[in-house]
């Protein structure tokens, strides 16, 4: 079966989905996403992922281009015309199509919206999780408002592609200070020489990851020691286990930094308990 997509109220056949050249988020990424874990056909984090999208959105003066109950029932059925049950979902919403201008249209224009959804092979999934994936470090070059979603993804591009081009499966930005911020996609987070798990704060210009927060509930829940301070390569290096943190990879156990391994070069204990506990988590939870 051919995948569906979602294009400002219509659903296509994805072929033939397409968006207008003066779409904003096209021309000036003038736009918001989120990207939803599937689980059995259920939305994961749903609450964490309609909070962050209504923020970024705000954040950008873009209304909300429709109710969030709305927006659910869409989602939804997105999802069920692609009959995907193990996946992923992606909305965008653009500020909207005007005749190109920096400035925001005005009067206003109405948002545009597109939905797809992806499936991916959970089996396959949760065999790269056993083995775990290495990352490369990289100068932090984005810019000071990493913290809205927004589409303007050029830098976690290039970065990707360096990590691509060394083998690696993720990029982890280090600031002016030596610390890492996070990854191209990902949240950055290590469990240090004394057990305590490390992930950098949100005050930091870093994206507050969804599964970030979900998980940090879960490691509070589970009583470990955890703190939001950053940490080096040098730090990571030296740490017992890393792993990343997203919707995509859900928690992810990183076994090398540029080339070098982290604690015994393989995935530890911390990071597949974690990655149990948190799909059971979001999958209890799952709407
Ligand atoms: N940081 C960046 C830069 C990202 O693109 C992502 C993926 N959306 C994340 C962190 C993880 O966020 P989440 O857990 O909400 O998927």
């Amino acid at each position: 079966m051919g995948r569906i997509a979602y294009v400002n109220g219509r659903f296509v056949p994805q072929g033939e989905a397409v968006v207008h050249i003066e779409d904003r988020g096209y021309q000036f990424a003038d736009a918001v996403y989120e990207v939803w874990a599937l689980f059995d056909g259920k939305l994961a984090d749903a609450e964490g992922h309609f909070a962050r999208l209504e923020r970024s959105l705000s954040e950008l003066a873009i209304p909300m281009p429709m109710t969030r109950a709305a927006l659910t029932l869409v989602l939804k059925e997105a999802v069920r015309r692609n009959r995907v049950r193990e996946g992923l979902l992606y909305l965008q919403v653009s500020r909207g199509v005007a005749p190109r201008d920096h400035a925001f249209p005005n009067p206003a224009v109405r948002p545009a919206v597109i939905m797809t959804v992806s499936a991916t092979d959970r089996i396959a999934s949760e065999a790269r999780a056993a083995k775990g994936v290495s990352v490369v470090t990289t100068p932090e070059n984005r810019w000071g408002r990493c913290d809205i979603k927004t589409v303007s993804l050029l830098p976690n591009a290039l970065a990707k592609q360096k990590a691509r081009a060394a083998g690696a499966a993720e990029a982890w930005f280090v600031d002016e200070l030596g610390f890492v911020t996070e990854g191209a996609s990902s949240n950055a987070w290590i469990v240090d020489e004394d057990g305590r798990l490390r992930t950098r704060d949100t005050n930091a210009n870093i994206l507050r990851g969804i599964t970030r927060g979900s998980l940090l509930e879960v490691i509070r829940h589970e009583g470990l020691e955890v703190d939001e301070r950053p940490f080096t390569p040098a730090d990571a290096l030296a740490a017992k286990e890393a792993f990343i943190t997203g919707a995509g990879t859900l928690v992810l156990p990183v076994i090398a930094v540029d080339g070098k391994p982290v604690g015994e070069g393989k995935p530890g204990p911390v990071a597949a308990k974690l990655r149990r506990l948190y799909i059971e988590q979001a999958k209890a939870a799952a709407i």
